[in-house]
């Protein structure tokens, strides 16, 4: 039954392949032999399958976690070096006929405000991400079809595109809607997104009905396969994710990778990213109501897990997560981080009143932009607008190649120093200004292609004098 190839939900994330694997994970977690074979293969920096990852993700044999905390250390700087890209969430619209239990904008909620943000009210949200140095936003909406249809989603990537204020410009529009046919997955692609992001939310499918018992997104299947609808249609850029807390964490982490190998199996492109989300705190959601929450020791694990087993896969942590948590999961193999973010409908423009506050999920890391851009710094991290790979082609297979071979290096470095130069230049406090630039001159030493070092040095002087958006 189990077969990574097939197109059918059922056939590439199989129950009883996800329980056998539970079960031979637990049988062998702390057979030694085992367990160093695993890791022996780990070393090569290729990956591991489901079923490896799961033995490492539950060995408790203290040297052996060490062990696997530091390959995932030596992975993410292998394949990301000290990068860390940034993004923000945009919330175009509440409105939402699904009934997710987790979640505050399922259609029984009639307290909540619901808000739609006209292009207008886009515009604004999109100038005020543009002065505090956002590139690259995520938009997010409700599923709604007559309230946010496929054109309306369309619209807003145009307004956001077509907004250039001042020196400002979002050059990569990532997009987390819900499900939906290859024919709007066509008109995504074409209208030129980044990244399709689509979080599973739970791989067990009989949880997944109860957690989701009405609206369309009840439909198991169709959820599931949305990924393969989007690579159909073109979209060779996507992003898998499960919430944290819903179901247990072992299920969803063979699940997940299971969907990442359908992908390989199926497109000869896997994921391009991986969301980790936790479920938290919102309007009438209560997260302790979910028995599956795991504690911040496990959390760290998976995410070591999920770097060892796929190495060149970005993964993201959002401000869901404490400044505290995202420091200790920066370590072991986050390479994405939002920052500033705002997770209601509107709100970056012009702050809301408690009345109107339309909020997803609450934020724990709040602090501004520029505060993350500083102490991501003064964690030895390269914070980075990089949006140039799939502006230059390099998505699906041609990224991938690109990343497995470690070649990226070669593009992401200089593109990160260029990009941060234009944040400071432009956004920075004076005192991330001075460390910016401080970084930056050591980085550039660093540069080993001593033509691309020349170039880049030539760059940053222009964009002193005010040139922007240089790229490899
Ligand atoms: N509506 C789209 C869908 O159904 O996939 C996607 C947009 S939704 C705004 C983005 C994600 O937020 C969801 O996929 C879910 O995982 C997450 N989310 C929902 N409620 C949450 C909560 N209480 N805490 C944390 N994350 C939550």
């Amino acid at each position: 039954m189990y077969n990574p190839k097939s197109r059918k939900a059922e056939e590439f994330i199989c129950h009883q392949e996800i329980l056998d694997t539970l079960e031979y994970a637990q049988k062998n977690k702390n057979n030694i032999e085992i367990v160093d074979k695993i890791l022996e293969k780990a070393r090569l920096k290729k990956g591991l399958t489901h079923r490896e990852a799961t033995v490492l993700l539950d060995c408790d044999i203290p040297e052996k976690v060490e062990e696997i905390y530091a390959l995932a250390r030596e992975i993410k700087q292998d394949y990301y070096g000290n990068r860390i890209v940034l993004f923000a969430p945009l919330y175009l619209s509440n409105y939402c006929v699904n009934g997710c239990v987790y979640c505050p904008y399922h259609l029984k909620n009639k307290h909540i405000p619901r808000k739609k943000l006209s292009q207008e009210e886009i515009r604004q949200e999109v100038e005020a991400l543009q002065d505090m140095g956002h590139k690259r936003l995520a938009i997010e909406s409700g599923e709604d079809p007559v309230n946010n249809p496929i054109e309306y989603i369309l619209d807003s990537i145009k307004t956001i595109y077509d907004v250039k204020h001042k020196n400002g410009s979002i050059r990569r529009v990532n997009v987390n809607i819900a499900a939906t046919t290859v024919e709007n997955y066509k008109k995504l692609h074409d209208a030129g997104i980044g990244t399709y992001i689509l979080f599973q939310e739970t791989y067990h499918k009989e949880s997944y009905e109860k957690l989701h018992p009405t609206g369309p997104k009840h439909n198991y299947a169709y959820h599931t396969e949305a990924m393969d609808r989007a690579m159909e249609a073109g979209i060779d850029d996507v992003s898998l994710g499960v919430l944290f807390g819903l179901e247990l964490y072992r299920y969803e982490f063979a699940g997940l990778l299971m969907h990442a190998e359908h992908l390989e199996a199926a497109f000869g492109v896997g994921p391009h990213a991986i969301s980790v989300p936790r479920i938290k705190h919102a309007d009438d959601i209560d997260p302790d109501a979910f028995d599956n929450g795991i504690d911040d020791d496990t959390f760290a694990k998976i995410v070591a897990c999920i770097r060892i087993a796929a190495p060149y896969v970005g993964m993201i942590i959002s401000t869901r997560e404490s400044k505290e948590c995202r420091e200790k999961l920066l370590n072991l193999g986050v390479s994405q981080i939002s920052g500033g973010s705002k997770t209601s409908v509107g709100g970056y423009f012009k702050p809301m009143p408690d009345s109107e506050d339309s909020s997803q999920f609450d934020v724990s890391d709040r602090r501004p932009l520029d505060e993350v851009i500083k102490w991501l710094m003064e964690l030895g991290y390269l914070p980075s607008f990089c949006t140039s790979c799939y502006r230059q082609g390099r998505t699906g297979d041609r990224f991938m190649e690109i990343c497995k071979s470690q070649q990226i290096h070669n593009f992401c470095q200089p593109n990160a120093i260029m990009t941060l130069k234009e944040y400071l230049e432009d956004y920075a406090s004076d005192e991330t200004k001075k460390l910016g630039n401080e970084l930056i001159s050591k980085e550039v030493e660093l540069i080993e292609n001593e033509k691309i070092k020349h170039v880049v040095k030539e760059n940053l002087k222009k964009i002193e004098q005010g040139q922007r958006d240089f790229k490899f």
